[in-house]
């Protein structure tokens, strides 16, 4: 379980706040030769990199994405990036996240933790605070606070409609990205200019949804789409407002299908950025999440019927699974998971809700 595994002096908190004299090896005649080639880039230019080293950016769940999100940034030299987590990592992730080591999943760090501790080691003169948390509508105030920009780095499509509502309220824009298989998916959205996340998709999609746990994932693809998506950010950070892309773009890397849509406009009579109805930050759209019993809680979404059938093939690769008509039952150590037909789900196990969500995302998909 979170917070009991890894060692006891690392403070959630954990904050690198360095600035330009963080490391004394590095000289100011270092410093201005760490940026030389960027600076050779036209698009960015001396201007350009000045305005990135006085921009903030959050960046939303650090696994694959959010770990080549931030490196890239990092190294581009973005003078601050809040890391947001819930949780720890873990062998499974060494594959595609690149700010990982072996040493950081025996000790179970905090994403959140590893991350800003792996960028001070390649570049001390960013500022960097790590936020091990769930982003929720009671703290997405004080999480997103204060950075010009908010990148995508979750799993799931609660969280980023919780971001959407919160970016669209305060005008803030921010980069949807997503990959799983050999897929990955993209959208710049720039409120009151461009189509919002829920212009394009009013609804999560229903049923079965795919996800690493039960799909699988190429490196390369969570790679690409975070690239593509740290590009964009460079655009808008840097104010090259005019090549920044508005449309989503979606590419699948094995079988080289790649689609474009238009989200230059916002969808007249959209609910978040037309009607200003944000019912994710009021938590509407949230699953409901008590604590059942002992050692267990429930997770209940409604409206999202599950194929109980079809769920336990997908997930039989991932440990035991047994279900009948009205019930899934699905055992991975130390947890079982019970899934019910209405999206109902007991996770045992745990008595934390963040660990309860974290595992729910993963396997059924939200
Ligand atoms: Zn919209």
């Amino acid at each position: 379980m979170i917070g009991e595994s890894f060692s006891p002096n690392w403070n959630p908190r954990d904050t690198y706040n360095k600035g330009l004299q963080g490391n004394p090896r590095l000289n100011s005649l270092e410093h201005n030769e760490r940026y030389s080639r960027q600076e050779l880039f036209r698009g960015i230019g001396r201007e350009g990199q000045k305005r990135l080293g006085g921009s903030r950016v959050a960046i939303v769940g650090c696994g694959a994405t959010g770990s080549a999100l931030a490196s890239l940034l990092a190294r581009s030299g973005v003078g601050f990036l809040r890391i947001i987590d819930r949780d720890y990592v873990e062998p499974s992730n060494l594959q595609r996240q690149t700010l990982f080591d072996e040493a950081d999943a025996a000790e179970s760090l905090p994403k959140a933790i590893a991350a800003v501790r792996r960028i001070s080691q390649f570049n001390s003169s960013i500022a960097t605070e790590s936020q091990v948390a769930d982003l929720t509508p009671a703290n997405i105030d004080s999480l997103l606070d204060g950075v010009d920009l908010i990148l995508d780095g979750t799993d799931n499509f609660e969280t980023r409609y919780l971001i959407n509502d919160f970016a669209v309220k305060h005008a803030r824009p921010w980069i949807y990205t997503a990959a799983v298989g050999s897929y990955g998916v993209s959208l710049n959205v720039l409120p009151g200019e461009t189509a919002c996340l829920a212009c394009i998709f009013p609804e999560s999609p229903r049923g079965i949804v795919e996800t690493c746990e039960t799909s699988g994932i190429l490196n390369s693809a969570v790679n690409l789409a975070a690239s593509i998506a740290a590009t964009e950010a460079l655009k808008l950070l840097t104010g090259a407002l005019d090549k920044v892309r508005r449309s989503l773009i979606s590419f699948d890397v094995w079988t080289n299908e790649r689609a474009e849509i238009r989200a230059a406009q916002p969808r007249p009579g959209c609910r978040a950025c037309g009607e200003r109805n944000f019912i994710h930050l009021a938590g509407e759209g949230r699953p409901h999440i008590t604590l059942c019993g002992r050692n267990s809680v429930q997770i209940h979404e409604r409206a999202r019927p599950v194929d109980l059938a079809a769920m336990s093939a997908r997930l039989e690769p991932h440990g035991e699974v047994r279900h009948n008509a009205f019930v899934l039952k699905f055992w991975r150590e130390p947890y079982e998971m019970t899934l019910f037909p209405d999206g109902r789900a007991i996770i045992k196990g745990t008595t934390d809700p963040t660990v309860a969500r974290s595992l729910y995302a993963r396997y059924i998909g939200s």
